[in-house]
Formats: structure tokens, sequence, C-alpha cells
């Protein structure tokens, strides 16, 4: 037994999380001789797809493009049985990829990291996690996810609820049997609007609380045929660089005219097309849908039409479609069949836009003066994206700066994937960098990569840490800020302005410049000696690349 006051052990590297990004990251460094220790909070591997069990949950990229490219055979050998995946598959995916590069023994899962300290003395980061054990790391890198922090709304009186509750986000791993239950879904985002027409499959009635309606596109889902698997791995090598290159890390094809270039009837038959097709590859009908106003409503008034013409109630069906907000503009939904379960008589729709829940009560809520009664509520209110998760650790800096402290106006990174005066910390898919704006294995691949390689960098050169100028941080914020406002996406009060916590800065947190533009941006910058990022070797000698 080590003695009570010994030094706690000592790694490389610190990962936290065992998500696609933790997975990876410690695949990458092993083989690059690095020691690591990994700790995730659950049971098991998966992240996203661990978490989030709820009925319905489902991959809204294509499988074959929403799994990793690091491994040939790895991708050769993995099937997919569906074109998008459902959350059991990826999290068998995500357990066998684990098991097939041996990971599970560096990883400690039930062990929430709680805080970690950079001791400027020793530079070195000291963690500590909810088990009070310790370890020193020289770098530490926050594979915690973006949506990775359930929203639990506050809603009064829950405390006071009899019947079951539910977040889509922490959803129970056993089996939940809705048979003969009226149970209430509150929240109609990405979630909600997948869980919602499986719940109805099997609940005696559910009603469904929409404050917002969101735009979603039908998935077309169908089972994976060998003849499309083919036309992907015949050629995977090739497909995956050049999906690394595209606007959304997706490869699918953009049609680089301007929606009103075009006659109506193109359009019509254009966004027709997309339609049939299925997924989010309508919003890339036209070049300019993300851009300009009207260009966008041609697109959001065909998917307002295509709800008229599903949806039997016309009341109901002008509550579904949305008005108030360019479509894309919040992460676009995917559904199976979201809007037809609207014409179940097992299915109500309750608007409250105007007057929200004024209270659970012992049996249901209240809304607008009228009293419902349910045997389940499931939330389906979100996350705290980007930066609640990140938060929850007592992340302290040089001269004990708090992250928290620092980003309390909005989050600032360089690249969004450093912070200035945190030194050898890094962030997978932080704030500032395309992440939730597009198919997240790619940027995962090309944040881990890029970490990593600096790292490499960092041991050849004999360099101690390494973190952003204030400068090319300053800089950074400002050219996301001024990428965002160059879009629509400013306009819709959504989870990526922080839109959907209470208190939280409006600041539009990821890099809508694109995937493909983002990673010329990451390697210009090494190829420029790693400018914007100033290093410090272990004679203290400061090597500033400005
Ligand atoms: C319902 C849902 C559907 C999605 N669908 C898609 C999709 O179709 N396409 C797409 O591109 N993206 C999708 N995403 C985004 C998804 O989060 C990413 O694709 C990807 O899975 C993120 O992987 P990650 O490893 O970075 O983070 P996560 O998967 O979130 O993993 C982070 C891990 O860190 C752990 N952790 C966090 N804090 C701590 C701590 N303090 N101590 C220890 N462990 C900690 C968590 O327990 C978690 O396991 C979806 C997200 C959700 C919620």
């Amino acid at each position: 037994m080590a003695a009570k006051n010994s030094a706690p052990p000592t790694v490389d590297v610190v990962i936290v999380g065992a998500g696609f990004s933790g997975l990876y990251l410690l695949h990458r460094l092993r083989r690059l001789g690095f020691s690591t220790r990994v700790f995730e909070a659950g049971t098991d591997v998966g992240g996203t797809w661990y978490w989030n069990r709820y009925p319905g949950a489902r991959c809204d990229v294509e499988s074959m493009q929403y799994s990793y490219s690091f491994s040939e055979d790895l991708q050769q050998e993995w099937g997919w049985s569906e074109k998008f995946s459902a959350q059991p598959e990826i999290l068998e995916y995500a357990g066998h990829v684990a098991d097939r590069f041996d990971l599970r023994r560096d990883i400690e899962f039930e062990t929430t990291v709680n805080s970690a300290h950079f001791d400027a003395a020793q530079n070195r980061w000291l963690v500590e996690t909810v088990k009070a054990e310790k370890v020193t790391a020289q770098f530490c890198i926050m594979a915690t996810g973006c949506i990775s922090t359930a929203q639990t709304a506050e809603f009064m009186g829950l405390a006071d609820y009899k019947g079951e509750t539910y977040h889509t986000g922490n959803w129970p791993h056993e089996r939940v049997d809705f048979t003969g239950k009226r149970i209430a879904v509150i929240g109609t985002g990405s979630s909600g609007i997948q869980a919602i027409p499986v719940l109805a499959e099997e609940a005696d009635h559910v009603t469904v609380f929409q404050r917002t309606p969101n735009y979603s596109l039908p998935s077309q889902n169908e089972p994976m045929t060998e003849r499309y698997s083919r036309s992907w791995k015949d050629d995977y090598a090739e497909l995956r660089k050049e999906q690394r290159y595209t606007p959304k890390g997706n490869l699918r094809e953009l049609n680089d005219e301007p929606a009103l270039s075009v006659t109506a009837e193109a359009r019509a038959r254009m966004f027709e097309e997309r339609w049939a097709i299925g997924g989010p590859g309508f919003l890339g009908s036209y070049n300019d849908i993300i851009l300009d106003k009207d260009a966008n409503e041609t697109a959001a008034e065909f998917v307002r039409e295509k709800i008229r013409s599903i949806v039997r109630n016309p009341e109901v069906a002008e509550l579904l479609a949305a008005k108030n907000y360019p479509i894309g503009t919040k992460r676009i939904c995917i559904d199976s069949g979201y809007f037809e379960t609207f014409n179940r008589d097992n299915v109500a729709l309750v608007d409250i836009s105007k007057n929200s829940i004024d209270r659970i009560t012992e049996r249901g809520l209240i809304t607008d003066g009228k009293s419902y009664e349910f045997d389940a509520i499931v939330f389906a209110t979100g996350f705290d994206a980007m930066t609640g998760t990140l938060f929850k650790v007592d992340i302290q800096g040089r001269e004990g700066t708090r992250l928290r402290q620092k980003w309390d106006a909005g989050p600032r990174t360089y690249l969004g994937v450093m912070t200035a005066a945190f030194p050898n910390l890094f962030m997978i898919t932080g704030p500032g960098s395309p992440s939730v704006l597009s198919n997240m294995m790619v940027s995962i691949e090309q944040h881990v990569d890029w970490v990593t390689d600096s790292i490499v960098h960092m041991r050849d050169q004999k360099l101690e840490t390494m973190e952003p100028t204030l400068k090319a941080e300053d800089d950074w914020v400002e050219h996301v800020n001024m990428v965002a406002h160059k879009t629509l996406f400013p306009l819709a009060a959504s989870w990526y302005m922080g839109a959907n916590i209470p208190g939280k800065p409006r600041i539009f947190m990821p890099y809508i410049g694109g995937v493909g533009a983002y990673r010329r941006i990451c390697e210009d910058v090494v190829a420029e000696g790693y400018k914007g990022f100033q290093f410090k070797s272990d004679e203290t000698q400061v090597v500033a690349a400005e």
C-alpha cells in the first residue's frame, strides 16, 4: 500500500472521457509511446451513445460516414445494419473499437474528474477524481463531449411529482415499459423528435409540450444493402480524404448554385429530390440557404408545405411548422415519421410558446390554467452545450485562473483546442472549432490527430509547455464571431448560442467556417511553426511564434 503522503502517480497524459474522442486519443497516444490514464464517469465506453439510450435515438449522419476512418481494417470489417444506425448499434461499435484495440485496460470507469489544477513550478496538471484519487500529468485532455451535460429543466413543483420522470440524455439502462401509460414529452428538439414516434407506438397516450417547433427532415432510413456498403468500402480511403475537406464533414452533393438563380419549378424539383433521398443533404440543395434570408425562405416554406400535407389537422400542422427562424440555424432534426405521428389518435400537441408550464403537480402539470395528468414525464430538454461539462470540473490554469471565470462572458479559445493561461490543457471539439456543426467523427479525428501531433512535436523538441498567445486567441475569437455573423445562424435562439440555458452569454460558440477550411487553418498554423502558440522548454525560455 502506498504511504499516506507519497506523491501521486504520474503519467504523460490524462484523458477525461471515453466517448469516441477519448477512445481514439488513447489508441493514438499509446501507439506513440505515451503513458496515459483515462477517467470516465460512466460504467462503459461510448459517451453520447452510452448515455442517450432513449427510444428512437439514432444517428443523423449516415453511418458509413459517422464512423472512424483511422484504421482501414476497422472500417472494412465493421458492417452497419441500417443507413442511419440506431443507438444500440453505435454503442456496440464503440465497444467493439475498445475491445479490438484493447483500450479498456487503461480506462477507469465510474470515475468522474472533479478538478484539474496546473502546477506552474512543476509544469504538470494535478487531476483529482470523485474517489479522491490523484494523478499528475504533463498534459490534460478534455474529451468530455460538447453535448454531455443534460439540461434538467427547473420546473416549479417537480419534487412533488409522484409519477416517473426521465431525461432523454440520461436514460436508464434497463428497458422502460410505457405500455398502457399516459406520458408527457416536454421538448421538441432532436431527441424529442426522435423519441416521440417510438413512444407513441407503445404508450396509451402521449402529450407533446412544444415551446419551439423545429424543422425536421425525413431520414428515409432503410436497411443497409451490400451494394451501398460496397460503394463506400471499395473506395473508403479516398472518400474519407475527400470528406475531411468538405464544409460539414459529410460527403454529399452540395449544389453550388444560389437558390434564386433558378426558377421556382426547378427549385421545387430539387427540394423534392433531396427530401426523397432523406437526411441533412436537403440543406445542400443550394449554396446560399444558410447565408441568404430569401434563399432560406424557399427551403423553409417547402418544409412547411410538406408538414401541411402530412399532418391532417391544419391547426396542428401550423403549430408544428417553424416560422420564426431560418431553417438550418438550429441543428436540423432528422426523423423517422415524426410529423405523421400527430395523425395518431393517442397523440396530442400542446403549444407552450406563449404560456409556459406553470408548475409540475403531484399527478402531472399545469399550463395556461389547464391541468394534465400523466404516469410519466419525459424531459427532452437538451443540454448545457459546449461549456457546461467543462464548467463542472474545477479547472485552474496558471496563477489559479479558473476556466469558468475566464469564460464568464463566453468561451475564448484559439482554434477551439486550447485557451491562454491553461498550458498543456487541450479540448477535443471545443468551442471555436466546427464541432457540433459537423459530422463530429470527422472533427474528432482531426482534433485528436492535431493534438497528438503537437504533443509529439513537443517531445521531439524537448518542450515543456504549450499555450496560445492572448493575441492569437483574441484574433481567433473575433474571426469566429465575424464568420458567424456573415450567416443566418445568429438569428435563431439556439443552443449553439447558449440560448437554452438561463443566464448563459449569447455567443455563437462553434466555428462555422467549415470543416475543410478549418482543417487547412490548423495545418497552416503548424506549417508556420505553430503560429500563435508559445512554448516553454526546460530552460524556461519562451519560444513564441506569432
Ligand atoms: C442524442 C445525440 C445524438 C447525436 N447524433 C449525432 C450524429 O448523428 N452525428 C454527429 O456528428 N454527432 C452527433 N451527436 C454528437 C455526439 O456527441 C458526437 O458525435 C460524439 O459522440 C461525441 O463524442 P465525444 O467523445 O467527443 O463526447 P461524448 O460522447 O459526449 O463523451 C464524453 C464522455 O466524457 C465523460 N465525461 C464528461 N465529463 C467527465 C468528467 N468530469 N469526468 C469523467 N468523465 C467525464 C462523459 O461521461 C462521456 O462519456 C449526437 C449527440 C447526441 C446527444
